[in-house]
């Protein structure tokens, strides 16, 4: 849905679907102080928006909260899903089985004075009720306010920011990296916090929802058809401190394994499940994940949805994010019996297993090789520079990169070719800095940049100590919390934020460590 697809929509449209438009707008206009779009500076040129699907909705359908994502210099994703009764099964979330049009509108000002777009779109009930609005022509590096309404209803305010323009030179980008948050395993006092940062965006790297039900994780059993995923996901933002960081900041999402399975890798899972089973998982999985998310992506069809993708900020960063479980060959020395990919079989070194995929591959090549930006910040689930958490002998987690050594060498010699390289890592439940070596665990092999890999929201700790084995590791920190990184064009600087306790919604946060990364320098040292 485009903004300026609103005025074609008006021809030819009946009386009531106009007044029914005007009704939304008027709900819109009454939450603002200054009485929407009559006082704007722009808004007298922004079309009234007219719907045509109507519906009596049974209570407030935006307990879901709204989002925005993707940002581009001049457009943004708007997301809400309707939901009257988001943790109620089997009833479409007490939406009627029909569209159902939903206004949006966006603002420079929180109060809505100067509204510079807005329009309606369509909630399907084949989308779970959900909107991913594709707003353009906004004005870059600038803080916008948006909402919806539907009939009576006005969702809450989000707030959202535009990236720098094409040639821009930003003095300051800043993001917070979140990843693996089991809602029943803690509170997320990491979000509460991340609110009041300094932020461009959030970048999540996947484990947003784990497989695994839960007292608070609905249904509380593994999901099966799209109305557990569906739930699933409400349950989740259901969690005050993650709608409202949603709310605050625009997201940049990426998945890992938990949004299907545990140690999924494209149609394999570590156990004997048939492919065409895990093929049925992923259809219902990757759906559900489309539907909740604020992407810049469009429906999946079946199990595809090509998630790779990168952002540009002016001339300063390009974000490279990448997807390392939908295409990925079956790690080496899987034990289906035991059910890991534990371990460091002769089969590690010099095969030719895919993690990417060939398509992505190739275009991570070429996204990085047409970069020309400053920085160049790799969103990477899984952990590149290489762990051994053997304590005598080897012992490789093989769905990370160490199970596709090929290809992990390929992205790093790729990596050695940009300027100023980030990667920027989850999934393993603890927080590191590591070295990224052209041949890991070489530490006499060229040094290519840092790896920061960020703690996890909420997810049980992994505890153990890699260093005895990993003689790259810079820092680990075994804690709860986020990263955030701040980018200047002479430097940039992780901060590791970490909680006093993660069972306490309210628990303090400090800054565990600070690293920097001058411009022109691989090496990180520690502020
Ligand atoms: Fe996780
Ligand atoms: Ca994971």
């Amino acid at each position: 849905m485009n903004a300026g697809e609103t005025e074609g929509e008006q021809r030819g449209l009946g009386r009531r679907q106009v007044l029914v438009g005007a009704a939304s707008l008027a709900a819109l206009a009454a939450c603002g102080a200054g009485g929407g779009h009559t006082t704007s500076r722009r808004s007298t040129t922004v079309p009234t928006p007219t719907t045509r699907h109507t519906a009596r909705l049974r209570g407030d359908p935006f307990g879901l909260g709204v989002a925005s994502g993707d940002p581009t210099a001049d457009g943004i994703v708007l997301w809400t899903r309707l939901a009257p009764t988001p943790l109620s099964e089997g009833d479409l979330s007490g939406m009627p089985d029909d569209p159902v049009d939903v206004v949006w509108e966006i603002a420079i000002d929180d109060r809505f004075g100067s509204v510079v777009a807005r329009g309606a779109a369509t909630a399907e009930p084949g989308a779970g009720h959900s909107v991913h609005v594709e707003v353009d022509g906004l004005d870059p590096a600038t803080d916008h306010h948006y909402r919806f309404a539907v009939g009576e209803w006005t969702s809450p305010v989000g707030r959202t920011r535009t990236l720098a323009a094409p040639g821009e030179r930003p003095a300051r980008f800043a993001l917070a990296v979140a990843n693996c948050q089991l809602l029943d395993a803690g509170r997320y006092a990491a979000y509460r916090h991340m609110v009041d940062e300094d932020l461009d965006l959030v970048l999540h790297l996947g484990d947003y929802v784990y497989e695994y039900g839960g007292e608070r994780a609905l249904p509380n059993r593994i999901p099966g058809r799209l109305d557990d995923w569906r739930l699933r996901y409400a349950a989740y933002r259901s969690d005050p401190d993650l709608r409202a960081a949603h709310a605050r900041f625009p997201f940049v999402c990426t998945w890992d394994d938990h949004e299907v399975a545990n140690n999924y890798a494209g149609l394999s899972l570590p156990d004997d499940t048939p492919p065409e089973m895990v093929r049925e998982m992923r259809v219902a999985a990757y759906r559900a994940w489309w539907e909740n998310l604020p992407v810049r992506l469009p429906a999946p069809e079946g199990d595809a949805l090509d998630v790779h993708r990168h952002l540009d900020v002016g001339d300063l960063v390009r974000l490279h994010v990448l997807d390392q479980r939908q295409h990925a060959d079956e790690p080496p020395c899987r034990d289906t019996t035991a059910g890991t990919d534990l371990g460091d079989c002769a089969a590690r070194t010099g095969d030719e297993r895919t993690l990417l995929g060939g398509e992505q591959a190739g275009w991570l090549d070429e996204s990085l090789a047409g970069s020309g930006a400053t920085w160049d910040l790799l969103g990477n689930p899984v952990v590149l520079a290489g762990i051994d958490t053997g304590t005598e002998t080897p012992l490789h987690y093989l769905e990370t990169w160490d199970g596709y050594p090929a290809e992990q060498e390929r992205v790093i010699a790729a990596l050695d070719g940009v300027d100023n390289p980030v990667v920027l890592t989850g999934d393993y439940h603890q927080a590191m800095v590591l070295d990224v070596h052209r041949t890991p665990f070489d530490t006499d092999s060229d040094l290519v940049c840092t790896e920061l890999m960020a703690p996890p929201i909420s997810s049980p700790l992994f505890s153990q100590d890699v260093a005895p084995r990993t003689p790259h590791l810079r820092e680990q920190l075994d804690a709860h919390g986020y990263l955030t990184v701040e980018v200047t064009p002479d430097d940039l600087t992780g901060r590791f934020r970490v909680l006093d306790d993660v069972t306490d919604a309210d628990s303090a946060i400090t800054t565990a460590s600070t690293w920097t990364v001058a411009a022109g320098e691989r090496r990180a040292t520690r502020a």
